[in-house]
């Protein structure tokens, strides 16, 4: 948003000044207007800003220093993950010999690449007790739907067409019905009980000869593990649907449990959230799909295949659902993860896991006085405290988002899972210390005092941000673009 401190990079653009500095053209000039069609070519140059290289560095430093991001500040975003980015996995990420590479390269003259990607699927396979990876998929829900494209396959190629449904508890991320539309499928949402698990009987009654599958998050997005997980297993497998384990965060199980083991299917893992790949606007993302032996026939072409020593792709897989994405996924990401993975070692991704959850914990039990906690059963990664006291007071939790801004913390999600009132879902992760744990506790907690004592100052935060209260969905639905080319020949010239 525009403000009067920092102009925008245009106003500071100055006719002629330049922040480059180019060699002598050393190949012969290429009159484009040649080669393309006339009402492609510009006629007048675009209308890009001016500026010394001092001007834009301090234009986007300064425009950096007012973001947040998990290199700034405690970021504790329930259901995403937003752990740290290990300075090692860019490191390894810019090694020439893996950021120059192109994707169109011969097979032989990328081996390394291949091996690395190829290794990635073994440990992850090990990770989830699966059988078969595909790294294709470019995030989490890509990864849903891909899974789920298999399933149906498969069921296809049984001759088994009439299932037509998949199941999801009410607690599902918002990405698990959305993913079953898109593949086809009809939802059904399964309810949870009072303790927030999904209601057994309640899937009994829904499961069926028309379930192609059921979708599940566990540990689920209120943080707790679904204690009957065999047994809903048993019950789904019994009528003939596969189980599809939405892995997104791994964080509470990894090294501890499997969802091969637990019985699932299928999987998916976001490499951008548990694996500490740069997040949301920080890259781009990777959503590997795990599968048992039964399901592999179905996996993405081609197979990263390994044979005699010697990486291949194998496009000849005639069962396959074809490729999902261009090349084979975001191999970027894929060096992060494996670095991480790597660098950790088994022993490290069982710490994670165990300090993730206890984090969590210890952030629950020290707000649980000053919150209401609807599901107050140990946590998993995460947990939800509901803002129903305060919103009696006239208090919105998205008050005290915002308020939370003026002590420097990025907000938790809010409103979520919807059968949460006025729910706060928190997300501390591993990789916090104590101290940065108890000064999040101690600002939760000024501000449930604020609430009772001078509710205004809630009301009406943030305080001491650049900006003040936005408008939470202007943003996204009318962008303040600085010029929108209203017909073709302005596009053009644009
Ligand atoms: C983030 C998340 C997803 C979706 O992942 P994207 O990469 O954003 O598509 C799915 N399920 C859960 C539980 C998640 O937290």
């Amino acid at each position: 948003m525009h403000n009067e401190n920092q102009p925008l990079i245009f106003e500071v653009s100055k006719p002629g000044r330049i922040g480059y500095s180019l060699t002598d053209l050393d190949v012969p000039e290429v009159d484009l207007s040649a080669l393309l069609p006339d009402s492609l070519v510009r006629k007048e140059d675009a209308a890009l800003p001016e500026v010394s290289e001092l001007d834009i560095m301090r234009h986007y430093t300064a425009l950096s220093n007012r973001n947040h991001g998990v290199d700034t500040g405690f970021y504790p975003l329930g259901s995403c993950t937003m752990k740290y980015n290990p300075k090692i996995n860019e490191a390894v990420a810019r090694i020439p010999g893996f950021a120059n590479i192109h994707p169109l390269q011969d097979e032989s003259t990328v081996q390394g690449a291949m091996e690395v990607a190829y290794d990635l699927q073994e440990h992850l396979c090990e990770i989830t007790g699966m059988d078969e990876v595909t790294l294709q998929p470019a995030a989490g829900a890509h990864g849903e739907w891909t899974a789920l494209m298999m399933i149906r396959a498969f069921h296809e190629a049984n001759g088994d067409t009439g299932r037509t449904k998949v199941l999801v508890p009410d607690s599902a991320h918002g990405t698990n019905p959305a993913s079953a539309t898109v593949a086809g499928f009809d939802t059904v949402t399964v309810n949870s009980d009072e303790n927030g698990l999904v209601d057994i009987e309640d899937l009994k009654a829904k499961v069926g000869e028309d379930t192609a599958a059921l979708m599940l998050t566990n540990p689920n997005t209120l943080g707790l593990f679904e204690e009957h997980i065999m047994e809903m297993a048993k019950i789904v497998h019994g009528a003939g649907g596969k189980l599809y384990y939405d892995g997104a965060n791994l964080n509470a199980v990894m090294s501890k449990a499997r969802p091969g083991d637990m019985g699932f299917d299928a999987v998916h893992l976001n490499l951008h959230k548990t694996f500490t790949g740069p997040h949301g606007g920080g890259g781009p993302g990777s959503g590997p799909v795990g599968v048992k032996e039964d399901l592999a026939a179905f996996l993405p072409k081609p197979i990263l295949e390994k044979n005699d020593g010697v990486y291949t792709f194998n496009y000849d897989v005639p069962q396959s659902i074809g490729r999902v994405k261009p090349f084979y996924g975001n191999f970027g990401i894929y060096l992060r993860a494996y670095t991480y993975i790597r660098s950790m070692g088994p022993d490290g991704l069982k710490a994670v896991t165990e300090n993730a959850v206890l984090n969590a914990n210890y952030m629950m039990r020290r707000l649980e006085p000053y919150f209401d906690l609807p599901y107050p059963q140990h946590c998993k990664h995460e947990f939800v405290l509901s803002g129903r006291r305060q919103k009696k007071l006239g208090v919105r939790t998205l008050d005290m988002a915002k308020r939370l801004l003026d002590f420097g913390f990025h907000p938790p999600t809010v409103y979520f899972p919807l059968n949460v009132e006025e729910g706060m879902m928190i997300e501390p992760t591993e990789t916090e210390s104590k101290e940065t744990l108890d000064s999040f506790i101690d600002a939760m907690i000024q501000i449930a005092k604020e609430v009772e004592e001078n509710p205004e100052i809630v009301q009406e935060a943030p305080h001491t941000t650049v900006i003040s209260r936005l408008d939470e969905t202007k943003a996204a639905r009318k962008p303040v673009l600085r010029y929108t080319p209203q017909t073709e020949e302005e596009l053009v010239k644009a």
